[in-house]
């Protein structure tokens, strides 16, 4: 994957020079966290969780546990590893299911985040799990949409609820409600809600997907973000998270030539962890998120 290639090529670099000394000083830490610093900024990872790593991996670096190591700088490896996994957000977080189905699942986001072909690509992996899936169109914003949710449907072999031409068209939260409504008299045990996303934050639009949450009462609510999103990554998840207050979070185009820096962002300035990561435009381009084996992809 080239995500993380930069990033993974100056933290190995970083990790060379250090492994070439024996005991560590004060001095070769410091010069260490200087570089893993500079490598995650220009990765574009905010500012407030470069500090709060740096910090964290310097303190430890410099006790004891590293003193006492047989291989001081290996030990080093693993503090930086361990800290990584952490702001990835630790365990792995699961999909969580409702007790009583159907187990309502609203996706969020800017438009062109991902969303509507993540919305096939869950209903794909739903499905493979025995799942019976319908997919809701409530982005009434964009004339194509809905369209574009009936092709990515079929391509999953997934139900779908739309809107009629002229019957509720305009009202997503009618289309919504509506939708669960359909999935539980038609027996499909998960519902996956795509609604509008636009190019910005805007109150309308975070108005319109708060108003669903509360219609719906979904068991998840994905923000769905773009990897390539750089130092905006913040802002716009802390704006997602005021408006919806979503559950989880979908790391969208982790396949691109990417920074990363959203990846290693979001769950930390969010306390929301990733569940998935979609790594391209196929509807099989997506896996569960293991915050340990991302770490170890960007420091091998
Ligand atoms: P939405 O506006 O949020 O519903 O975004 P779409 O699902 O329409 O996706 C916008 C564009 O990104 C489309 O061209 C998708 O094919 C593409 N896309 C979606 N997910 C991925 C991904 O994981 N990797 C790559 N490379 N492209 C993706």
């Amino acid at each position: 994957m080239a995500t993380f290639g930069t990033l993974s090529d100056r933290l190995t670099e970083t990790f060379r020079n250090l492994r070439k000394k024996g005991q560590l000083t004060p001095a070769d830490v410091d010069g260490t966290v200087r570089e893993i610093r500079r490598a995650l900024l220009d990765a574009d990872v905010a500012l407030p969780v470069v500090k709060e790593f740096t910090a964290a991996v310097r303190e430890r670096a410099l006790g004891d546990e590293v003193n006492r190591a047989l291989n001081p700088a290996q030990q080093v490896v693993q503090i930086v590893n361990d800290e990584l996994i952490g702001i990835l957000g630790g365990q792995q977080r699961r999909l969580q299911f409702a007790k009583n189905p159907p187990t309502v699942i609203m996706l969020a986001g800017l438009q062109g985040s991902g969303k509507t072909t993540f919305a096939g690509k869950l209903a794909k992996m739903l499905e493979k799990d025995g799942h019976t899936p319908l997919l809701v169109a409530c982005d009434l914003q964009r004339p194509n949409a809905v369209n574009q949710l009936q092709v990515v449907a079929e391509r999953a072999g997934a139900a779908i609820y739309a809107p009629e031409p002229g019957n509720g068209v305009g009202d997503p939260v009618k289309v919504a409600r509506d939708g669960v409504a359909y999935a539980t008299r038609q027996q499909h045990d998960i519902v996956i809600i795509d609604t509008a996303g636009r190019l910005g934050v805007d109150a309308e639009l975070m108005k319109q997907a708060s108003d669903i949450r509360k219609a719906t009462q979904p068991d998840e609510v994905l923000f769905v973000i773009d990897s390539m999103i750089g130092q905006d990554a913040v802002n716009t998840a802390k704006a997602f998270q005021d408006g919806v207050d979503f559950t989880g979070v979908v790391l969208s185009k982790l396949d691109g030539d990417a920074r990363g820096g959203a990846a290693l962002s979001v769950a930390s300035v969010t306390g929301r962890p990733i569940i998935f990561a979609s790594t391209g435009e196929g509807l099989d381009d997506v896996e569960p998120f293991h915050p340990d084996r991302m770490a170890s992809r960007i420091l091998d």
